[in-house]
């Protein structure tokens, strides 16, 4: 399976925990709709195989993620988020 993820960061302040928020496309369900790279293409692209990837960094609201991500009629695109090292 070949996945695109999108690494973003949300930094709390100093010595707070940072949370790493991920935008992937898993490729072996995307029809290639274009309607997350319609809706976001700051976030969405097609790849050479018409398939879409998430690219760049973003520091938005899960919640507005989460809307991107229920545009897709197949359930390709998955939000994660990891918790990073805390700041210095
Ligand atoms: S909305 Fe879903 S199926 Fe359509 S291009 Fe984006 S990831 Fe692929």
């Amino acid at each position: 399976m070949t996945t695109a993820t999108a690494p973003a960061a949300l930094t709390l302040g100093p010595g707070v925990m940072r949370m790493h928020r991920r935008v992937e496309v898993r490729a072996d369900r995307c029809i290639g709709s274009g309607l997350c790279v319609g809706e976001r293409p700051d976030i969405f692209r097609f790849n050479e195989e018409g398939i879409s990837e998430a690219y760049g960094s973003h520091d938005e609201a899960t919640d507005e993620l989460g809307e991107v991500a229920e545009l897709c009629p197949v359930s390709a695109i998955v939000l994660s988020e990891d918790e990073g090292t805390a700041n210095a």
